[in-house]
């Protein structure tokens, strides 16, 4: 068996993936608080937001403040995301440390959802490189290949499809790639045959796993990818967020059952447990009437260990 990674980051997506599927417009000054908690909790890479039109996704419509605030904090990568271009001048202007531009690998979903067919995207992504280059700015590129393990749309997505459209974003300027399941579909078995392929293939530019808790396997399929060397995880805070093609299903891997599962398994994040679950319950509060998951909240951590304290 291989050796799990000494190190691995959490990085925390709640606040774009989690509040743009929920109701509630988070006011800015609490997502503001969020984000200064998630920090001194040790968190140093949020997803703060996402540029995309206000009509569109009015519960992201402070993005630009959100990150001017996240930029203050010493240390902290604020990742913003982006549908094309204009996103990404926008990314560039405000100076995010890292702009994600997703990609969906099932044709039906690209067209369904950005009005765009997955090698369209592929362009895009040259002229957001482009862009970057001319600005000067150190903003780094990810390209984030979405239902790599099938769509509610299409069905099936092929992994060859997902590894080709992969390897054409860094073709066309990508810094990193990163692999999400946008829809629940994976499993850790899947999930440790796409992901050692696609190291394989992207070496250290393969960045980031991404697994929705859909149908309660996010953790498994972290795990399957941790045993493969992948070191950097997408999570949410309270496992917020959705699929509006599956009711009810949760969002990401919740943030502090990741930590905990991580910090059990000897793999360090660096973070502070308790300082996430009392973040988690302040932003709980916060949500009131809205879906929130997760399992250590309930339980607790065990007393066994008192070097999650
Ligand atoms: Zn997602």
């Amino acid at each position: 068996m291989i050796p799990l990674p000494v190190h691995a980051v959490v990085r925390e997506v709640g606040l774009r993936d989690g509040l743009q599927s929920l109701e509630t417009v988070l006011p800015t000054a609490r997502k503001c608080a969020w984000i200064a908690a998630a920090f001194a909790a040790g968190q140093r890479e949020i997803e703060v937001g996402s540029f995309v039109p206000a009509r569109l996704l009015p519960q992201l419509a402070d993005t630009a403040e959100v990150l001017a605030y996240a930029k203050t904090l010493p240390g902290l990568v604020a990742t913003v995301l982006v549908p094309n271009l204009k996103g990404a001048e926008r990314a560039l202007e405000c100076g995010a440390d890292l702009l994600l531009l997703p990609l969906s690998a099932s044709h039906a979903h690209s067209l369904a959802n950005l009005r765009k067919t997955p090698d369209e995207v592929v362009a895009e992504m040259a002229r957001i490189r482009a862009a970057r280059d001319a600005s000067g700015k150190k903003t780094l590129i990810e390209g984030g290949v979405g239902t790599a393990f099938g769509c509610t749309l299409q069905g099936a997505v092929k992994p060859a499809e997902v590894l080709r459209l992969m390897m054409a974003l860094l073709d066309a300027g990508a810094d990193r790639v990163s692999l999400a399941d946008t829809v629940g579909y994976a499993n850790p078995r899947a999930v440790a045959e796409l992901f050692e392929q696609a190291i394989q293939l992207a070496g250290e530019r393969f960045c980031c796993g991404h697994f929705h808790d859909t149908r309660g396997l996010a953790l498994a399929n972290v795990y399957a990818a941790l045993q493969v060397g992948v070191t950097r995880f997408d999570a949410s805070l309270a496992g917020i967020g959705g699929c509006p093609h599956a009711p009810g299903a949760s969002g990401n891997a919740a943030t502090e059952d990741l930590a905990f599962m991580l910090a059990a398994c000897g793999v360090d994040t660096g973070l502070d447990i308790p300082a996430l679950l009392a973040l988690r319950a302040q932003v709980v509060g916060w949500l009131q009437g809205e879906p929130t998951h997760g399992a250590l909240w309930r339980a607790g951590l065990p007393t066994t260990a008192p070097a999650f304290a």
